[in-house]
């Protein structure tokens, strides 16, 4: 039968339960005892017997060691084992029903008055059936004490002979199949209930798992995370700290996209491993979202917790062998304490996620450790966001130009548009402030393209031979279409693709992806050429120069001024303008200030400088003049030459 198994594995349950039910009142047990040896010892005085004064004692004593007894095991009742519960009570019941069934009998055969064969004949057959409805959880204890109290009565009855006595004893002979018949379904009703309130309850356990469960790694997921750092907290001692690192693996998409998924989830397994084997006791671990990971646990101090923080990442970041493959998980990591950071699990939360984004915007695979300029920072992020996206709109934003100078010549070869800010409160607010807002939250993509617009069309006002370069962000060259929005700006403003150059930085070839080499090669088959800027800040890869068309690399103003110029900052300008000139490409020196800046750039063979010593970036209608004006001069200079 299918469903007896699933019975048996509930019934050592159920079994309990239907035997706790037999303690389940102590006081009718006390009641009936009570009424027991009251009524037996009204028998025995009214009738002057003996014997039913000795046995009138017994009941007493059985009665009182009953009720003893079971008061003290249903106070200890979670350390008594069923059996020996079971045990109890039915020594207990069935000696007390059978002192009740004979007294009964004996007040007949000793043909007592009637008085007293009523009061115990009733006595002990009520206490019968009774009994038998209340303990009919246990259909043997039940029917083994109605049994008891009656069946003496059914010999005493017959002993007797009389013929009403012999009609009681037939009556009582009946009465045990029907009471059988009766407990016996009472018994089912009482079981099968309990049993499927077992299961549901049992189920409802199991969903609970189930839903708190992250299936890839069997950590807590983001419900389980919730409720299990709601008790951590509650459990935590006054004198201890809560600390809660977030981790996140810096190149997890790539392992995903070049390795497929399972290998993918394979390393969120090996992740989760890790983490459980160097997580202190106590500690909760979930998985949150694809590559985060949580870990929760209390710490002594704030030394504990760094110590804790570098070894976590140690060990995350020991290369994993999957599949033969060799595989390094480079990992940021936020970290947060309560109570220094935070007051409660969600703003735990909160701190921990701050410290972990600036520990990927300063170049990830590291840890961060939160602290209140990271709140601060957010809220000025935050405002921005809000405000940037309708800045378009209100005319708030601008373009400048800064020139880029041939740096033989003097000639203005390119302007490079810088996009500015004039915020009506909080004033001129500087790229770099806005622009990571920007590809935070995807405006970019929108700004980039109307930045590209309107620099084309400034250009598109000048002379054929002065091109125009723009910054692309990164996020902006993988969202989808953009080659398509650089294309219409130029159709737009009616500018030749060769004059517009685009700048882009290392970061854009960090996580290497097909949409960037197709977006490059794309324009560049176009005609618009390419610029690699702030070069020697990054990995300063010669693999991209080869790889890609640039037709320009941009050295960093760090090079040029700034603490760190000297002997070693010129021998690189050196080399990578000697790479320039053996390739073809123009080597543009940044941030120049200087008269001396300018001549030490060109003698070390850079042929462009961009800086305050020739301009700051300024407004399009500045741009023409520049312009203009050179051209004059030049003219000049060609007809005072032709004289
Ligand atoms: P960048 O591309 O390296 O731009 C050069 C930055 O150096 C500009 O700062 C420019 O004003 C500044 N600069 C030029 N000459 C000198 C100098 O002689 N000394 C010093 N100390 N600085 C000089 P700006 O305009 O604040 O731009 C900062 C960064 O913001 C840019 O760095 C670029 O990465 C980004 N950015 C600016 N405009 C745009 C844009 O339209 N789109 C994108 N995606 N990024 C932009
Ligand atoms: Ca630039
Ligand atoms: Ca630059």
């Amino acid at each position: 039968m299918p469903g007896k198994g699933r019975r048996d594995a509930l019934s050592d349950r159920v079994r309990r339960m239907l035997v706790s039910s037999l303690y389940a009142q102590p006081s009718s047990l006390a009641i009936g005892a009570i009424n027991g040896l009251v009524s037996s010892s009204i028998a025995a005085y009214a009738s002057g017997s003996k014997l039913l004064y000795v046995i009138s004692l017994v009941i007493g004593v059985v009665a009182i060691v009953r009720v003893i007894a079971a008061v003290a095991l249903n106070a200890n009742r979670d350390n008594t084992s069923t059996r020996k519960l079971e045990l109890v009570y039915e020594i207990g019941a069935f000696s007390y029903a059978s002192l009740l069934g004979m007294f009964a009998a004996l007040t007949m055969v000793l043909q007592t008055g009637t008085g007293v064969q009523v009061l115990m004949l009733a006595n002990a057959i009520g206490y019968g059936i009774g009994i038998c409805a209340r303990n009919a959880g246990r259909p043997m204890i039940a029917m083994g004490q109605l049994t008891l109290s009656t069946v003496p009565i059914v010999f005493g009855a017959l002993y007797v002979g009389d013929v009403t006595f012999v009609a009681m004893a037939a009556t009582l002979f009946l009465l045990l199949p029907a009471m059988g018949t009766i407990v016996n379904n009472l018994f089912k009703v009482l079981r099968d209930s309990i049993a499927s309130a077992e299961t549901s309850s049992k189920l409802a356990e199991r969903m609970k798992v189930l839903a708190e469960t992250d299936v890839v790694t069997g950590l807590a997921n983001r419900a389980g995370l919730n409720n299990a750092l709601v008790e951590q907290l509650m459990a935590l001692p006054a004198e201890r700290s809560l600390a809660l690192f977030w981790l996140d693996l810096d190149r997890f998409k790539e392992v995903n996209d070049l390795l497929g998924h399972p290998v993918g989830d394979r390393v969120l397994g090996e992740v989760a491993e890790r983490l459980c084997n160097i997580a202190p006791e106590g500690s909760t671990i979930a998985r949150f979202g694809g590559d985060e990971f949580i870990l929760v646990c209390p710490v002594d101090n704030r030394k504990r917790c760094e110590q804790l923080s570098a070894d976590v990442l140690a060990e995350i970041q020991r290369p994993m062998r999957i599949d033969g493959e060799l595989l390094n998980v480079p990992t940021s990591m936020g970290v947060a304490i309560l109570p220094e950071d935070a007051h409660d699990a969600d703003s735990l939360m909160q701190a921990a996620d701050l410290a972990l984004y600036q520990a990927k915007v300063g170049g990830r695979n590291q840890v961060r450790f939160y602290d209140t300029s990271m709140s601060r920072d957010l809220m000025r992020r935050r405002e921005i966001e809000a405000e940037l996206r309708a800045a378009i709109q209100r005319d708030e934003l601008s373009i400048y130009f800064q020139p880029i100078v041939d740096l033989q010549s003097g000639r203005i070869r390119t302007f490079e548009a810088l996009v500015r800010w004039f915020h009506p409160e909080k004033g001129e607010l500087r790229p770099d402030e806005f622009i990571p807002v920007a590809e935070e939250t995807g405006v970019i993509v929108t700004l980039g393209n109307w930045i590209t617009r309107q620099a084309a069309i400034a250009a598109a006002s000048w002379p054929e031979d002065v091109t125009i370069a723009v910054n692309l962000s990164p996020l902006q060259i993988r969202a989808p279409g953009a080659a398509l929005g650089i294309q219409s700006a130029l159709r737009e403003a009616g500018l030749d693709p060769h004059r517009l150059e685009l700048e882009v930085t290392e970061s854009l070839f960090l996580d290497d992806n097909e949409s960037t080499a197709a977006f490059i090669e794309e324009l560049s088959a176009m005609g618009v050429r390419f610029a690699l800027d702030d070069f020697g800040t990054g990995y300063s890869s010669l693999g991209y120069i080869n790889k890609f068309p640039f037709s320009k690399i941009k050295v960093d103003r760090s090079f040029v001024s700034g603490p760190n110029v000297g002997k070693k900052s010129d021998a690189i300008i050196r080399a990578v303008a000697e790479m320039g000139n053996r390739l073809g490409m123009d080597i543009v020196a940044e941030g120049l200030e200087t008269r001396e800046q300018v001549h030490t750039v060109a003698d070390a063979g850079c042929t462009l400088g961009q800086g305050y010593y020739f301009s700051r970036a300024v407004p399009d209608y500045i741009a023409a003049t520049l312009l203009a004006q050179e051209r004059s001069e030049g003219e000049t200079r060609a007809r005072a030459n032709g004289r």
